[in-house]
């Protein structure tokens, strides 16, 4: 016979999760917290498994953040899978759940004019990609942070800029939470789990593989003893360009916290990536380190 399944509780007002947060915090429970925007995969829950791990309780918002999303960008096609999302959640059983969804008129009430504006470590790559993003994104974040109270909260290295970002502004406002960052969750051919993989056409999904054969490339190049980024990042795009129909946005050696871009490979560096595919746009990374550690 199967189990039950029990889909976990949903909360929809601030007032609602501070009371039932406060008699976790009562009971001396750790709160977790993973921040989302839905259409949940196996990246997402393993943050919530990661904060299970660890927490007595873990809060997952599912929240697509309008304010990080640009005018010509996917905000309105984005992917709202609330019921697949519950039902996926609900294999995550290990401590108690909350599932946090806040709404548009609680987040940005009329008037809303308050903004954090994320430093230099938010210009480049995506930065200068998509302005704006990192803005919404940092204040967003830092609202979900003061609404949740978390003790620790999940962040993929996925989106390694914004993992970055998040470091920075804890660290810069001082703010009472720990940052975790979790591996990158991979299809078993190696493409980087993202929601927006299901924009793919069949055609598409087989030539992203190329954005993790081309971080498998830095990987190999840095391995061999090759340590001039230039030649690694030529390399690492005449890879991508064997794919006609990828379009490259940037392919980037970086210091892995400030996101400048490295002449050399010496110590541990980010290999950042974005590549569009039809009109799909695609992120990626991986850390290169020449020690082999
Ligand atoms: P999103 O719903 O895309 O805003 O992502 C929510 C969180 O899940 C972010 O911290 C992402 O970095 C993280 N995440 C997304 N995809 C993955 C993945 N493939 N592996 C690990 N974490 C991920």
């Amino acid at each position: 016979m199967s189990r039950p399944i029990h889909l976990p509780p949903i909360l929809e007002t601030l007032a609602e999760l501070r009371d039932t947060l406060s008699e976790m915090r009562h009971a001396q429970k750790r709160i977790g917290f993973v921040p989302t925007m839905g259409a949940l995969h196996e990246g997402h829950l393993s943050l919530v498994r990661a904060s299970q791990a660890e927490c007595g309780v873990t809060v997952v918002s599912i929240y697509v953040n309008p304010t990080q999303f640009g005018p010509h960008e996917d905000f309105s096609r984005y992917p709202r899978t609330l019921d697949f999302d519950l039902h996926a959640l609900a294999t995550c059983d290990r401590t108690p759940l909350l599932v946090f969804l806040p709404k548009n008129e609680s987040m940005y009430p009329e008037g809303f004019s308050t903004w954090v504006e994320p430093g230099p470590v938010a210009e480049p790559w995506e930065g200068q990609i998509r302005p704006g993003h990192f803005r919404g994104v940092a204040t967003v974040v830092l609202k979900l942070f003061n609404m949740v109270g978390p003790d620790i909260a999940y962040f993929g290295q996925k989106d390694y800029q914004q993992a970055t970002l998040i470091r920075r502004m804890v660290d810069d406002l001082n703010l009472p939470v720990k940052i975790r960052v979790r591996p990158t969750v991979r299809e078993p051919d190696g493409l980087a789990m993202s929601s927006r993989n299901r924009y793919l056409s069949p055609e598409d999904r087989q030539r992203a593989l190329v954005l993790w054969k081309s971080l498998c490339l830095a990987k190999e190049l840095v391995a061999s003893g090759q340590r001039d980024a230039a030649t690694i990042v030529a390399q690492m795009e005449d890879l991508i360009r064997t794919v006609p129909e990828a379009r490259i946005d940037y392919v980037a050696l970086v210091d892995p916290d400030t996101l400048a871009s490295v002449a050399q490979v010496h110590g541990r560096t980010a290999a950042l990536i974005a590549v569009k595919l039809g009109a799909t746009r695609l992120i990626d990374n991986a850390v290169l380190d020449p020690t082999g550690i």
